[in-house]
């Protein structure tokens, strides 16, 4: 065996429960999961999809994806979470697309980069990030890149190229990503700290030693330990960071696995979906182990080890009575993988 083709099947989980990669903790047995590190262990999986007549699919921590019960059998299922990486220089700060969006809230408040707090607590790795244009209020992630990295599946040099923010083609939740077959690498911040940092990495390895980094209660917690932290050493939290944790908690959105809003709100039409949903008295309405959270009308939980089949009929549900009361069927934000 060639070195690729060994450190191929060393990178191969086999055999993998994608719940295990999901914030909804659902997803079935797949025969083929792996990890990379680095876009160089990025590379000799897709070779070795090529070699062994795979097709893959790439995400990031699985927070915004509905796996399926029976994933297909000849697919490599590829997480970027653990590229984990940033490069903290005077005139750089890239950072690898597995690096968690909340931590750069956390690294604004220790190296002094203020923008970055709308971050906090968002679920998700950088480059879904950028890929699904995450937001939280006004602020986008559009708003804090400069130039995004990403290979191109279809060049078959597979060289890294760039490509500025202002030509990613960004709206809501849109981005020219969705359009391309491009994995995003990682990208360079708008704001960089104004001297060399030292000890920058502390942060991330002490994530990248957390476990069950797909988890939302692991997730919520790790960075409640670091906020805390930072306030031990009289750094203030900003009352934008202290408001988001008491929405986000008060919607329960760490307490049952989920993959936040199911939905796009529709600006045309005017209204939230989750408003919506709420108008209909549809909440607490359950399927199998899904319901509709009782706490935000645009959430379905897992409450009970429920399938992909439960959420899906769940979504069902809501896109035909949104349609019959309100005259539009809204979009989908959940990526439902096949
Ligand atoms: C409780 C909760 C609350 C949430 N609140 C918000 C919110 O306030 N605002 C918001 O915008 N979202 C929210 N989300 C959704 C989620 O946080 C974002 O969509 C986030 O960007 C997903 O990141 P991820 O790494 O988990 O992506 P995944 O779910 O793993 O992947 C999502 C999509 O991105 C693609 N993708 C992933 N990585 C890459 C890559 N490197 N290159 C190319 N494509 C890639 C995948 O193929 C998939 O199509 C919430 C989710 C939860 C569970």
């Amino acid at each position: 065996m060639t070195n690729n083709s060994t450190t191929f099947e060393k990178l191969c989980l086999r055999n993998e429960p994608l719940a295990n990669h999901s914030s909804y903790e659902i997803g079935g047995n797949a025969n083929f999961v792996a990890m990379p590190e680095t876009p160089e262990e990025l590379l000799i999986l897709l070779q070795g999809c090529k070699t062994h007549g795979l097709d893959y699919f790439f995400f990031g921590m699985g927070s915004n994806l509905l796996f399926p019960d029976k994933p297909k059998k000849d697919r490599l299922y590829i997480s970027l979470k653990n590229y984990v990486h940033w490069e903290m220089k005077p005139d750089k700060w890239f950072i690898a697309s597995g690096t968690p969006m909340s931590m750069l809230s956390v690294a604004g408040l220790t190296y002094n980069l203020p923008g970055l707090e709308f971050t906090y607590l968002l679920p998700g790795g950088l480059g879904a990030g950028i890929y699904m244009n995450a937001k939280y209020g006004p602020h986008q992630i559009n708003d804090i890149i400069e130039t995004v990295y990403y290979i191109d599946l279809s060049d078959p040099t597979l060289n890294i190229r760039s490509i500025p923010t202002a030509e990613c083609l960004y709206g809501y939740k849109q981005s020219i990503f969705q359009q391309n077959p491009w994995i995003i690498v990682g990208a360079d911040m708008v704001m960089k700290p104004v001297e060399p940092v030292e000890g920058a990495d502390d942060l991330l390895n002490r994530w990248k030693k957390w476990e069950r980094a797909s988890s939302l209660p692991s997730f919520y917690e790790f960075m409640n330990i670091e906020a805390a932290a930072l306030h031990s050493k009289g750094i203030i939290i900003p009352s934008s960071m202290t408001e988001i944790d008491n929405y986000r908690s008060g919607k329960r959105h760490f307490e049952y696995p989920s993959c936040g809003s199911v939905f796009k709100n529709n600006y045309d039409y005017g209204t939230a979906v989750g408003a919506l949903v709420d108008r209909l008295d549809m909440k607490n309405i359950a399927h199998g182990g899904a319901m509709i959270s009782p706490f935000h009308g645009n959430m379905i939980l897992n409450h009970d080890h429920a399938t992909a089949e439960d959420v899906k009929y769940l979504m069902n549900v809501i896109m035909e009575a949104v349609d019959k009361n309100f005259g539009f069927v809204p979009e989908p934000e959940v990526v439902v993988v096949d």
